[in-house]
C-alpha cells in the first residue's frame, strides 16, 4: 500500500496531535514519578516535535522541519533520560544535554550546506537509533528479574523504533542529492516516503508510551504500598505491617517446627525526654534507638515499631537462648544513644519469649507469643530496667546485663 504526501502529514498529524494531548495529562497524572514526569515531558517534545514536521511538509517550511527534528531527537533523550533514572543508574544528565547540543550544532552547520537536508537526515537518523539501542540495552540489563507489565511492551517498541531508523538511516544515506529536499516527509519513516512503513515508528510511539505510563504507575503503586507498610518516623514496619509477617511467621513456625522467638522492647524513661527536651528530641531518640535495633537484628529478622516509644522484633530458627544474644546487642548499641542536654544515655528493657504450644489459630498463636514477651518486658521493668527477661524464666531473678541507670533520680519534690 502506498500513501501520498498529503495522507501521510495528516495522519502524522492526527496521530501527534493525539499523542501531545495524552503526553500533557501523563505530565499532570506522572508527576509523583521523576522517571514519569521525564516520559511525560519526552513525549510532548516528541509530539510537539511530530507536529511540526507534519505541518512543515505540508506547508513546505524548512525552517519549521529542521528545528521540529532537534526537538525529536531532544524528546528521545529526554525519555532515554526517564529510563536510567527509573532503574536507578547514573542518568549522565550533562552529558546527554551535550549530546543534544552536538547534535543541533552539527544539524545547524549542515543546514547550510548543498547537501544539508540529507546531513540532517543521516544524523537525525544515526541519533535516533543510538537512543533505541541504549534504551533498549538498558532496560533489557537493568529490568532483568524484575515484575514488570509496561517494561516489555517498551523494550517491544525500542527495537520496533530501532528497526525503522536504521532502515530511515540506511534510505537517508542512499538518497541521491537533493532527495531529501525532495520528499521531506521520509524523515523518520523507514523506507521511501510513502510506504505503508510509515505506520510501523507510529505504532512503536503508541506501545511505548502505553508502556513507560504502566511502569510510572507500577513504580508509584509500588511506593504507596510500601509507604503504607513503613513506620513514617523511624522507618522500621508498622504495626500493620509487623503483624502481618508475625502471621505468616507463625505458619512457617507450624510447617517446619524450627523455633520463632519474639522480643518486645520498650524505651526507659522515654516521657522524662519528651518533658524535659522536647518531642522533637523525643523522636530524635526514637529514630536512634530504631536503628540500633535494626542494625543489631539478623537479615531475616523482622523489626517493626508496635506503638509509641515500644517496638518487636521477631526473630525466625531462634529459640529465646538465641534470642537473648540479639538482646545483649541491642541493650549494648541504645546505651551508645547520647541523651540529650547531656541527661546520659539512652536505655531499654526488653522482654523475650519464644513461641510454644501446639494447637490453635495464627492469630492465636501470635497473641499468645506477645502477650508472653509482654508480660517478660513488665518484668524486667518491675526489676530495674534496662535488662532483657526471658519468658521462661519470670520465676526466677532476671538476668542483668551490666545494668547502668539511664536517669538520674527524680528529684523528691515531697521532701
Ligand atoms: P517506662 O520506663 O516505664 O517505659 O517509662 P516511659 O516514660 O518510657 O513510659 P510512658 O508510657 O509513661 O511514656 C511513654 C511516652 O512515649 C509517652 C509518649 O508521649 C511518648 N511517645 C509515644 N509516641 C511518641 C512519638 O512518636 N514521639 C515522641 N516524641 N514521643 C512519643
Ligand atoms: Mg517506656
Ligand atoms: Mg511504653
Amino acid at each position: 500500500m502506498h500513501l501520498d504526501q498529503q495522507t501521510i502529514a495528516v495522519v502524522m498529524m492526527v496521530f501527534f496531535c493525539g499523542t501531545l494531548i495524552i503526553a500533557a495529562g501523563l505530565v499532570f497524572a506522572l508527576r509523583a514519578s521523576t522517571a514519569g514526569r521525564l516520559w511525560a515531558f519526552g513525549h510532548v517534545l516528541v509530539s510537539a516535535a511530530g507536529l511540526a514536521l507534519a505541518v512543515s511538509a505540508a506547508s513546505g517550511t524548512g525552517q519549521l522541519g529542521t528545528l521540529g527534528a532537534f526537538a525529536f531527537v531532544a524528546g528521545w533523550l529526554l525519555i532515554y533520560r526517564g529510563v536510567r533514572v527509573y532503574y536507578g543508574v547514573p542518568a549522565h544528565p550533562g552529558a546527554l544535554a551535550g549530546a543534544g547540543a552536538i547534535v543541533l550544532g552539527l544539524m545547524a552547520a549542515s543546514s547550510g550546506l548543498s547537501e544539508g537536508p540529507q546531513l540532517v537526515l543521516r544524523i537525525v537518523y544515526g541519533v535516533l537509533a543510538l537512543v533505541s539501542l541504549a534504551t533498549f540495552a538498558t532496560l533489557a540489563r537493568a529490568g532483568r528479574g524484575r515484575r514488570s507489565i509496561g517494561a516489555p511492551l517498551v523494550l517491544v517498541a525500542s527495537l520496533v523504533q530501532l528497526a525503522t531508523q536504521l532502515a530511515g538511516f540506511s534510505h537517508a544515506m542512499s538518497l541521491p542529492p537533493g532527495g531529501a529536499a525532495a520528499a521531506p516527509l521520509t524523515l523518520f519513516f523507514a523506507g521511501p516516503a510513502g510506504s505503508a512503513w510509515v505506520l510501523a515508528p507510529l505504532i512503536a510511539t503508541l506501545l511505548g508510551l502505553f508502556g513507560f505510563t504502566v511502569m510510572a504507575m507500577e513504580q508509584i503503586v509500588a511506593h504507596n504500598e510500601s509507604g503504607a507498610r513503613i513506620d513514617a518516623l523511624t522507618g522500621l514496619l508498622n504495626r500493620g505491617a509487623l503483624e502481618m509477617s508475625a502471621l505468616s511467621l507463625v505458619a512457617r513456625w507450624q510447617r517446619d517446627g524450627q523455633p520463632l522467638s519474639c522480643l518486645v522492647i520498650d524505651i526507659d524513661y522515654f516521657k522524662q525526654v519528651n518533658d524535659s527536651c522536647g518531642h522533637h528530641a523525643g523522636d530524635a531518640v526514637l529514630r536512634e534507638v530504631a536503628q540500633a535495633l535494626d542494625n543489631s537484628r539478623r537479615a531475616s529478622d523482622v523489626a517493626g515499631r508496635y506503638g509509641g516509644e515500644e517496638f518487636c522484633v521477631l526473630c525466625p530458627h531462634t529459640d529465646e537462648q538465641q534470642a537473648s544474644a540479639l538482646a545483649n546487642r541491642v541493650l549494648r548499641k541504645v546505651h551508645a544513644i547520647a541523651l540529650p542536654a547531656g541527661r546520659g544515655h539512652a536505655s531499654v528493657s526488653i522482654g523475650v519469649a519464644q513461641l510454644r504450644g501446639g494447637a490453635g489459630s495464627r492469630e492465636a498463636l501470635w497473641r499468645t507469643l506477645f502477650a508472653d514477651a509482654d508480660r517478660a518486658l513488665y518484668h524486667a521493668k518491675a526489676h530495674g530496667r534496662d535488662r532483657y527477661v526471658l519468658a521462661s524464666s519470670m520465676a526466677e531473678p532476671a538476668p542483668s546485663p551490666a545494668a547502668v541507670p539511664l536517669l538520674e533520680p527524680e528529684p523528691d519534690l515531697a521532701g
